[in-house]
């Protein structure tokens, strides 16, 4: 049973841009941290990271794309992959119905962009999650784009970055979702057995099933400044163990300072130091 099929590509830009512009006009925004009123051109120009404060507002992956690649031509790959829906879910609506409504909102055909492009004149193969599509959720469209990204890096020896922002395995798609932990961490196995290196970017929110298998096996495992990472939510957790979680628990920083992240870096360095890190581990 096919998990995803191919279906063309949808072109132009995404109306939720145009949507998000518009809801959002005018030339002063309030900083969601520190509230500060910040002149909106300013924020453009410091990657939507607040002037004062440094808080990193969510970006999308189009915008997380231009943040990281060089100028000049990068080529999408498998932006053509559909679910084929493989439980017939529904809940208040049918799963068919929510996919075609955020392919419409996005423009893309399932949470993820794979692309092949330079970073600091290096060719990289780059994948970055899109959280406004149902959450960045992971079904069998995403583990099979990163699985081919991962065999093109094997391939061709290339360098493999991914940036996760996501709520977790897909439950529309039940346990076909589930199984794409399994295929991923397989698929990158095979990667680290080829010495080719993986560098996974954690940025907000990056939980469940995504931080259960590849957002945590990067050869370098980096996050944004403030970022929430996690596998299950605070609250369930304290209700578990029923006790108190420490202050700032599932922040980046947190997690760098009792050793499950390698470093924490702003957004308007990460390129650089994406580039830094390739120099060390290719030469
Ligand atoms: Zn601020």
């Amino acid at each position: 049973m096919a998990w995803f099929t191919r279906q063309k590509p949808s072109v132009g830009a995404p109306p939720a841009e145009g949507e998000r512009r518009l809801r959002t006009e005018g030339l002063w925004q309030k900083c969601e941290h520190c509230g500060e009123i910040i002149w909106r051109k300013a924020l453009e120009d410091n990657l939507q990271v607040c002037p004062k404060c440094a808080w990193h507002f969510r970006i999308d992956a189009r915008a997380r794309l231009n943040s990281l690649l060089d100028d000049g031509p990068c080529e999408e790959l498998d932006a053509d992959l559909v679910s084929t829906d493989p439980l017939g879910f529904v809940d208040s609506k049918s799963y068919l119905e929510r996919l075609d409504a955020m392919q419409q909102n996005t423009c893309l055909k399932d949470a993820l962009i794979s692309v092949s492009g330079k970073l600091n004149g290096r060719k990289v193969y780059l994948c970055v999650l899109e959280l406004k599509f149902i959450g960045g959720s992971m079904g069998a469209v995403m583990g099979e784009m990163i699985t081919r990204a991962i065999e093109r890096s094997i391939q061709h020896r290339t360098p493999l970055i991914i940036v996760s922002a996501s709520g977790g395995a897909r439950m529309q798609e039940g346990a076909v979702s589930l199984m794409q932990l399994v295929k991923i961490s397989a698929a990158l196995m095979r990667l680290d057995e080829a010495r080719v290196p993986f560098i996974s970017v954690l940025t907000d929110p990056t939980t469940g099933g995504v931080t259960a298998s590849f957002a945590m096996l990067g050869d370098l495992n980096i996050a944004e400044p403030g970022a929430q990472i996690g596998f299950a939510g605070p609250r369930v957790i304290e209700q578990t163990i029923r006790q108190k979680l420490p202050e700032g628990f599932q922040t980046s920083e947190f997690l760098l300072a009792h050793g499950f992240l390698d470093a924490v870096v702003k957004r308007g360095e990460m390129k650089a130091f994406i580039g830094r890190a390739l120099d060390f581990f290719v030469g």
